[in-house]
């Protein structure tokens, strides 16, 4: 029963230096995932990458802006017709918003799916 990498999936040796992720507590070989092993204390944080892509998913949502209130201004006409130019135009903003935060996101996805694979 030795120990497996969750990056190489090879198993882990006593002469292997290796690295426990305090998230998920799975095990992988220090140059696996390009730890320094010098460094003691960072050991005591260290979280694999998938947690810390999980991690920065959570994060995002959480500041996911609930849809915006209505631009502030004079119009006190009601809008019967929804395609009103001015209204569209107020929007605008906001789908450009939604949308760079979607690219973002999706970099952001790209660059961790990258640099995972690169480890392995
Ligand atoms: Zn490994
Ligand atoms: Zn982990």
């Amino acid at each position: 029963m030795g120990l497996q990498c969750e990056a190489c999936s090879n198993s882990i040796n006593v002469t292997h230096k290796r690295i426990k992720c305090t998230s998920c507590a799975l095990l992988y070989h220090s140059e696996c995932v390009n730890f320094d092993d010098t460094s003691s204390l960072s050991r005591n944080q260290w979280k694999c990458p998938s947690c810390l892509i999980k991690q920065r998913k959570v994060g995002d949502n959480s500041k996911t802006p609930v849809r915006s209130s209505k631009p502030q201004g004079s119009i006190t006409q009601p809008s019967i017709n929804v395609c009103n130019p001015s209204e569209i135009s107020d929007l605008l903003p906001h789908l450009e918003q939604l949308l760079d935060k979607k690219l973002k996101t999706i970099k952001e996805e790209i660059v961790a799916e990258i640099k995972s694979s690169l480890l392995k």
